[in-house]
Formats: C-alpha cells, structure tokens, sequence
C-alpha cells in the first residue's frame, strides 16, 4: 500500500524551554484580536502549538488554573470528580463586575426561568460550552484551551461587549478518563513526521474506545440516566444554572464534513418544545457564517435527531435551555479522506472560531434567549395543568434501595415526589401509604417527568439516531399507574435519603434476607468470600422471628450461625442494613411454620461462591462488557478478571465458575476454544452469554434453535422504488425498545422478583425457539410485547411467544442465554437481577428426567 507522508507543519518549531511562541505567526487566531500579554498563552504554556500533539487532561487542567489565577474574568471550580479521580473542570467566565456579582446574577436568572417576569435588558445570557464528553473525539477537548484563553486575555470592544452581556460557563472536559486513554494513544504513536495514511496506528482507535468513560459506558447517554459520578456533576451544574444555550462539540467519522443543529426536523421528541428548533437555527448564524467564510462545507436538518433526550444536546430543551450539538470530521495528527487533508490543528481552529461565533450570536440574541425562557416556564405550567394525566403513584415495597436509586434519579432531574398517605388502587393494582409514591403533573420539570414515566409508541419518523424508549418505571421493574383524577392524598415533598434498615437481633440459629433487596447479591458474595455459609430457600415459607411472623419469598438467603464467627457474622448483617438497606431477620428455631421447609431442609441449598470471567477486547462490545464490569465491580463489590477472546485458548479455565460473553462478532472464536469452552461447560462451568454472545453459545454449546427473525423486507418479493429503501429499512430495525416478556418466578433464575411481567431492553430481533425442555424458557415475549419504543408490527408479531432467556444444564455445568440487555446503559435496575442471579443460582436447576 502507498504510504503517504506529509509534513504536518510548515514550520514544525524545534522549540526550547526559553522560546516564546508568537500567537499572530502562528496563523491561528485572527490577526486582529490583540492578547494580554500578562497572560500566558496555550501555546507559551504547553510549549507546542495547539493541534500539534494532544493536551493531555493534568495540562489542561493546569492551564485553566493558571487563567483563573492570571486573569480576573476566569474563576475555576472542580465540579466532581471520574472514576480514575480525574477532576472535571468548569471555568466561569465573564466581565470582572459580573464575577463579583455572580450569586445575585444567578439568583436573578433562576427566577426568570421559574416564569416570574422581569426586566430582563440588564440581565446577562447564560451560556454554557461543554467539550469532550466522547474523550476521543480529539478536538472537541483540546479547542476548550484556546477559547478559554481568548476569553481570559482578549483585548477590545468585541470582547467586552462579550463578558458584560454574558456568563460563559466552560466545562473542559466531560470524560477526562476516555480523552486520557485517547491521549495515551495518540502521543504513543505521534511522529516527527506526520503521517497522514489513514492505516497508521495513531489513526485507529484501540479497544475500549476514548469514547467512553472508565467502565466504558457512552457519558452523552447519561444526562438523564446519571449512573456516572461524570454526569452527576455536570448535570448539577446544568440545573445550577439552567444555561439559555447548551452547546455540545463533538467529532464524528473523517469522511463527513460538519454538522449542527438544528436536526432532522420530523426527528424531534414530542415534548421538545417546538419554538426551539427556529430560535436555535437564529442563535447558530453567526457559526453559520464563519464556515462560509472558511469554506467549509456543512449540513444540518438531517442526521442528527432530538429524539433520545438523555443527550447533551437534547435533554436542555426539556428545560428551556437550548441545547446544541456540533459535529465536525475527525482527525487525531493529518488525515487522507476522500474530502481532503484533514487535520486536528485546523479542526481545532474551525472550533476555536464557531465557538467565539456562537458565543456572540448569544449576545446578540440574549432579549430573544432571556424571554424564550421566561415564556417557556409560563406555558409549561399551563400544560401541565391541563394533562389528563395527574401524575404518576408508584411503589416497589420488595426493594427500597431500588426505589432509592429511582427516588435518587427522578432527583438528580429536578423532579418532585410526594409520598402517597392514603391507600388507594389504580386499575386494579393496589398501592400503600406511606410505601408508595407519587409524581404529580403540575410541577416546574413537568417535561421531563412526562419524558421519564410515558410511554410513546408512534412516531412521525421510525428512524432514530439512538434508543427510541425508555420509560423509567419499567427500566426500573417498579408497579406504576397514571394518575386520571386528583384522588390521591400526599404528604410534602420528599428528600431522599437512604433507607438504612435497622440491625437484626443476634440469631439463635440463622439470619434471613429476601433475595429481592438490590444489593442481596452483594451481601451474598460477602458472606462467601467471609467464609459463611448461606442457603437459598426454593420455596417460601413462614417464620417466627426476631421481629414477629414473617412469610419469606423463594429465594430467600437463610445464613446459619452453627460452626461460624456469630459476632462476625451479626455485624456483617447489621452493615447491610445500614449500607445497603437489607432488612434481615433473626430465626430463633429451625422450626417453620411451613411444611417441608424447616431450615435444615434439603429445599435450602448451598450456594458457591462465583468466581467470574468476563471476555473483554476487540470484537466484543464495550457498552454490554463495561455494564456488566460496572455492575460487578461498581454495584456488587464482586470482582470480574477481564480476558480477551485470545487469552480464552492457553487459560487454565478451572480456576473460574463463570464466563460471560456479551454482544460482539464471535466468528473469530477458533474450534479449540470452542471445544475447550464446550468441555469447561460439561465438567461445572457456567457460560453466560448476551446478546450475540448468547446467539454464539446457543449454536456452539447448546445446539439451540435461534430465530434472529429476518426483517420483513427480506420476505418483500414486489418491485419497490429504491427511493422508499432507507424509509423501509429503518421500519425493520428495533434499535431500542421496552418489550414486555413473562418469567418464571419459580424458576431460580426469577428469584427476587414479585412479578411475572417484566419490561427489558430489546434492540435487534435475537430470539429463541421454544426448546424440548418445557422449564427452559424462563422468560417468554408477551403476545402483544412492545410497551415502549418504536418496533413494527411485523416484528412485534414475529417475536410473540418466542423465548428471551433461556437456561439449560449441560452435563455438570449451565448455560444461559439473555438475547436482550439485562444491564443495558446502567439504569435497568429491574432486569439486572436476572443476571445476578446466572452467577449465583446457575446450578439450582435440573434438566427434566
Ligand atoms: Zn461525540
């Protein structure tokens, strides 16, 4: 292959400790932008031009630093902190009179946008620009350097007119943790010469990506998920502030040119407000123009959608703030792509300059900007007055550190809930005082309650840039029913705060839990590791306990005191009631009140201890491999030894009980591997696979009949106009939906639950047969499956009454197959379980005699 070889820059400086760096000669600001020469310039500080070689994160953040200590419109605040301790940074930019003034400005601006009319011409724009939240789009990140710097040191009339009319609130960057892996990288294989072949190393990215964050989860998923200490925090300072515009830089593939929004306009969620997508297209001329000027080619108003509204650039619509995505072709050093040379410095410059350009167009629209929110609070609390829909009641009594984390997340998105103070049943369900809640309607975040507890099922367009469902109570596994009148009787608004449960009392004989407690899996593994010895019960029963009669579901974890450290083991119980909410019971007897299930009954059996092998690396997918670690690692406390597929052949697999294989391209798995996985699975093991992981195992272990149901336009045999194609195909894609399924919670794997329905995470048409063994299919697609999202009804049909997990024994060992997501994204809390409990009750089955 030729091999193209292009020096980068014309002048590559071989540079000094002592040599200063002339910002005009470096052709990279405008020549007429005159700088403070007090303050240190990027290119004076990080002693390289910028685009050069990649800032790494402890630069940048030491230069924002020294802006903030150099120049008196910068202040510097650490907003949180990633999960390797990274600081993430946001710099507070604005005139030295607004500085000082800052908390009455920001007073003043939340109460604009609670819809309370003020004189609004004196009042400053927020805006609010965000870099790097895929660490690996290169100069997303590293142009937050030099628009910090103009903003700290240029000198005129623009400028001023920019900080007095403005508070610039800058977060660099989003995801330090995926944009340091990136750097990592990219500085490995940075050369003297820049090599522009777009097969040289520096230009491909290694796996996990630097797109995501630590447990490589996508971050701009999470603004409403916030399952990440990353938006955790950057999503505080959103509501701190609630910005009038949001702008989200980004990179996408080298061969396209630039994109921003606004998106396709048939693509937009129904609860974003349509006025913001006219205003948006205002507050981008200025962007609009600057390219124009540079000759850059760009698109919007296709592509891109505000659909998914856990994005950066969508989830500040539901509030009044205009949320902004830009796009430009990636380059990490040059680049050769069919549109021309690329290169990260001048795609640094191209930001560096819309990024200026939008921050003045902000200015210049601040009266249409201040009022668009004034007016956007007034008719939202009109809407919501008017819903149909009062509210929401919800409860999930079985699990309150699972409505913890539900309570914690409708919080963290502003969302108010008022605990329920008088029974009541809706359709038939009913739900307690003082153990249920309640959402109400009318509410100041009332469009992102609707978008968190809705279902939508039609769609003006059925193509999606991301998921198109989600509906909370479901992911959750939580009983929820809408509100249609105010019958309902509430206390005041809830703060949230963990439901630590008391201590037991010291047993006689045992302590019990319930295995439907969110953390029962992390005790369980405790308690193994510690050395204890729990049981599970496969059947209920009643006890007499420390704290009166009790009737235990199946799959309670009963832990007996005989030969074990009793002071060790009443402390480990009272640490979980206290950390993570497991109430447990004292059993004085051996005695129950259910026949057969005495507690030394064979019906309460030994559980071992997991010892879990998850297969990571190329061709696996690091979203489904990341939220399995994360949930092990993060949630569970139990560790996971990550393997790659090609590690698989020499490893002495004994030494693990289980193995996960998520979604990826398995073709790649040679026959001995296979063969030695097959005699693994004979002699004990359990392989766990998901999605095509499962579709892998299925044919190689288990010989199952897999349907991946083939889309309908496969079947079509009439001629059809190839300009209908993109339209048809997209009818045939489930790229993320909420399907309804049936599980058997008698089954083992269904311990812990409290419902036959359960709503999980589809995206593909994976399926299994029916197999011989009629107590295989543990959980079964509902007949009329979809609850939200977009799936058409040829694949709803298709998928109805076909299996979603199965689980079969073979020879010693088990294997268990989840064609859906069991973990997807971090937030399905209510599908997690069935994976837990492939690690712990894998072996609780038989095939049939
Ligand atoms: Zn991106």
């Amino acid at each position: 292959m030729k091999m193209f070889f292009k020096a980068l820059f014309c002048c590559l400086i071989m540079f000094s400790s002592c040599y200063v760096f002339s910002s005009a000669a470096s052709n990279f600001y405008s020549p007429a932008t005159k700088f403070n020469a007090d303050i240190i310039s990027p290119e004076n500080f990080l002693g390289h031009q910028l685009g050069e070689q990649m800032v790494r994160n402890d630069q940048l953040v030491a230069y924002f630093k020294m802006l903030s200590e150099q120049s008196e419109r910068v202040s510097f605040e650490v907003i949180g902190y990633s999960h390797e301790r990274r600081p993430i940074i946001t710099l507070t930019i604005s005139s030295p009179a607004n500085l000082k003034k800052l908390p009455e400005i920001q007073q003043k601006h939340m109460l604009l946008q609670q819809g309370n009319a003020l004189n609004t011409s004196n009042m400053p724009v927020i805006s609010w620009i965000n870099f790097g939240v895929h660490g690996s789009e290169v100069s997303s990140t590293d142009s937050a350097i030099p628009i910090a710097y103009h903003l700290a040191a240029a000198q005129g009339k623009e400028i001023e007119k920019l900080l007095e009319n403005s508070v610039i609130l800058l977060t660099a960057s989003m995801n330090p943790d995926g944009n340091s892996r990136e750097a990592s990288w990219n500085l490995r294989y940075q050369s003297e010469v820049a090599i522009s072949d777009p097969a040289h190393a520096l230009h491909g990215s290694p796996w996990p990506s630097g797109r995501t964050n630590h447990y490589w989860f996508d971050l701009n998923r999470q603004w409403m998920l916030q399952q990440h200490p990353e938006p955790v925090s950057w999503v505080k300072k959103f509501h701190d502030w609630r910005p009038n515009i949001v702008a989200d830089f980004h990179e996408m593939r080298s061969y396209k040119s630039f994109y921003f929004h606004p998106g396709a306009p048939d693509r937009v969620h129904p609860l974003i407000n349509k006025q913001a997508m006219g205003l948006l297209s205002d507050v981008v001329e200025q962007p609009r123009a600057y390219l124009d000027s540079a000759a850059t080619l760009f698109f919007n108003e296709e592509a891109y959608d505000n659909f998914y509204l856990g994005k950066g650039a969508t989830y500040p619509h539901l509030y009044g703030s205009l949320g902004i995505l830009f796009e430009q072709a990636s380059s990490a050093g040059v680049l050769e792509t069919p549109r021309g040379l690329l290169s990260f410095r001048e795609n640094i410059k191209t930001y560096y300059h819309v990024g200026l350009a939008l921050l003045n167009n902000a200015v210049d629209k601040k009266q249409a900007l201040l009022n668009y929110q004034y007016q956007f609070s007034k008719e939202t609390k009109e809407t919501a007055k008017n819903d149909s829909v009062k509210g929401y009641v919800f409860s999930a009594p079985e699990d309150p550190a699972k409505i913890f984390h539900f309570l914690q997340l409708l919080s963290r998105n502003k969302i108010d809930v008022k605990p329920l103070t008088k029974d009541m049943t809706v359709n038939g369900k009913s739900f307690s005082a003082n153990q249920a809640y309640v959402v109400e309607s009318a509410q100041a975040s009332y469009p992102m309650l609707k978008g968190l507890f809705s279902k939508v099922t039609r769609f003006e367009n059925n193509t999606f840039y991301d998921v198109s469902g989600w509906t909370m109570p479901l992911a959750f596994g939580i009983e929820y029913e809408e509100l249609k009148q105010s019958n309902y009787q509430v206390g005041e608004v809830l703060a949230v705060t963990f439901p630590h449960q008391p201590s037991p009392s010291e047993a006689q004989v045992a302590y019990a839990f319930e295995w439907s407690n969110y953390y029962a899996p992390k005790l369980m593994y405790q308690l193994l590791q510690e050395g204890f010895r729990p049981r599970v019960a496969n059947n209920g029963f009643q006890a007499e306990t420390d704290q009166g009669q009790k009737t235990f579901m199946r799959g309670t974890v009963v832990v007996p005191v005989s030969n074990q450290d009793k002071s060790k083991l009443h402390s480990l119980m009272s640490q979980a009631a206290e950390q993570d909410a497991i109430a447990s019971y004292a059993l004085q007897s051996s005695h129950t009140q259910s026949i057969g299930m005495d507690l030394g009954s064979n019906n309460i059996e030994a559980i071992e201890q997991p010892h879990v092998l998850l297969v990571i690396g190329p061709s696996i997918s690091q979203y489904q491999a990341g939220e399995v670690w994360h949930l092990l690692d993060k949630r569970m406390n139990i560790p996971s030894v990550l393997v790659t597929k090609s590690q698989l052949e020499k490893l002495d697999l004994n030494n693990y009980s289980h193995i996960v294989l998520v979604d990826g391209q398995h073709a790649n798995i040679n026959k001995k591997t296979t063969d030695k996985l097959l005699t693994w699975t004979r002699s004990g093991g359990t392989f766990i696979g998901i999605a095509d992981g499962a579709k892998w195992a299925s044919k190689e272990l288990l010989d199952l009949v897999t349907v991946e149901i083939s889309p309908g336009i496969e079947n079509q045999r009439e001629r059809i106009n190839y300009g209908q194609k993109s339209h048809l195909e997209a009818q045939d894609i489930i790229g993320g939906a909420v399907m309804l399924g049936d599980l058997d919670i008698t089954h083992p794997l269904g311990y812990g639950y409290v419902r036959r329905e359960v709503a999980s995470h589809r995206s593909g048409l994976l399926a299994f047969e029916m197999s011989k063994n009629p107590y295989a299919s543990i959980v079964q697609i509902a007949q009329k499956p979809l609850l939200t999202g977009f799936a058409s009804v040829e694949n709803q049909q298709q998928l109805a009454g076909k299996t979603s997990l199965v689980a079969q024994r073979l020879g010693k060992g088990s294997v268990i197959l989840f064609a859906d997501d069991p973990n997807f994204r971090g937030y399905f809390y209510g599908t997690e379980k069935l994976f837990l409990n492939s690690l712990f009750f894998s072996k609780l089955f038989v095939s049939p005699r």
